[in-house]
């Protein structure tokens, strides 16, 4: 039987979106090699909103329009109020789905390493489900690509006709037909890297230490009471934190679960309900590797952020920021005004 476990914490969350705009500027002091000079080093994005991860949505978004993605982030109020009403009624849409297979348990929380044990508990409670042939949803996924730790939830996974294992991401649509090109795009780009980070995992990459140094967890931390016990419940006994991540591992690694063969996209109608159509996605790893590499590459600091080409700009029209846009302002007065590399397709 499936659990989701939903956490009660209300610690800090890694979400930027409620700090003041005030504390973005900030600029960090380093000491030179002699230790003498002091010099200012602006701080790369990754930093600057307090984020030690990044969510496999932030590059897909980032990946339509990355100065759309950072206003979204710093002005979320801007953001159009049918944007919301569609954002909520799919989150919707996904909680029944999810409930169909899975029961919810409200479990409470008393440190940041608790808040990541749910999410580890959440992994390890599908690995029997994927071994013994059965489908599975809400699948959390964590990885690494280009040094920054990645998460995800990859919608549904189940074994195709062929025994081939299918990926299949639910994508709800205001209207009712299929999206545009450029939509599609950034909607493979999503269910790619999902894939890319899965078949790491199952391959047995994602070794304990790889969670604890990049999310600065504490291995030694004694989980809460209410985790300690809803591990037992689905069969695991835990101390610590490090425990969980040692049988989070020895579960991925020996386990048998293949990598992901097919990556699939429906998209449906969110009003009537009805699917609009079916998309199969071609993974090239060398493509989508290249692609999070540019993209990081900002949150790095390695780069100025970016907004659309000449060729996308009709992205500006129906975006909440153009008004108050500085790329478009510059790009409006010539291309000499804009910085940085091009982006790369
Ligand atoms: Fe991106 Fe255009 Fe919106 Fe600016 S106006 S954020 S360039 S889509």
């Amino acid at each position: 039987h499936q659990f989701t476990v939903s956490s009660l914490y209300s610690g800090k969350a890694n979400s930027s979106s409620d700090l003041p705009l005030a504390s973005l500027n900030k600029v960090l002091t380093e000491d030179s090699a002699a230790g003498k000079v002091k010099r200012k080093r602006a701080q790369t994005p990754l930093e600057k909103y307090y984020l030690t991860y990044l969510c496999v949505t932030d590059l897909s978004t980032q990946s339509w329009c990355e100065q759309q993605m950072v206003y979204g982030r710093e002005l979320p109020p801007l953001q159009a109020p049918e944007t919301v009403v569609l954002l909520n009624t799919g989150k919707s849409i996904h909680l029944a789905r999810e409930l169909e297979v899975h029961d919810v348990v409200k479990v409470h929380t008393t440190s940041k390493e608790d808040s990541w044990a749910i999410k580890i508990l959440n992994l390890l409670s599908v690995i029997p489900v994927l071994q013994a042939g059965g489908c599975v949803r809400e699948l959390p996924v964590f990885g690494v690509i280009e040094d920054v730790f990645l998460t995800g939830i990859i919608d549904e996974l189940c074994y195709s006709a062929k025994g081939e294992l299918e990926l299949r991401e639910l994508k709800t649509r205001g209207r009712p037909f299929m999206p545009s090109g450029a939509q599609k795009k950034r909607d493979y780009f999503q269910v790619c890297l999902y894939k890319y980070i899965f078949d790491a995992m199952v391959q047995g990459q994602l070794k304990p230490d790889v969670i604890t140094n990049h999310i600065q967890l504490r291995p030694e931390q004694p989980l809460g009471s209410q985790i300690r016990e809803h591990a037992q419940k689905v069969g695991f006994t835990v101390t610590s934190f490090g425990d969980l991540l040692e049988l989070m591992y020895l579960n991925l690694t020996l386990s048998d679960i293949p990598s992901i063969d097919c990556l699939k996209i429906e998209y449906s109608h969110q009003e009537s309900n009805t699917l609009l159509g079916t998309e199969v996605v071609r993974f090239e790893e060398e493509k989508v590797r290249e692609k999070a590499q540019n993209y990081l590459a900002y949150w790095k600091g390695q780069r100025e952020v970016q907004g659309v080409e000449i060729e996308e700009a009709w992205k500006c029209q129906s975006c909440s920021y153009s008004e108050i846009c500085d790329w478009r302002k510059k790009r409006a007065e010539g291309p000499e005004q804009r910085s940085g590399p091009k982006k790369s397709k």
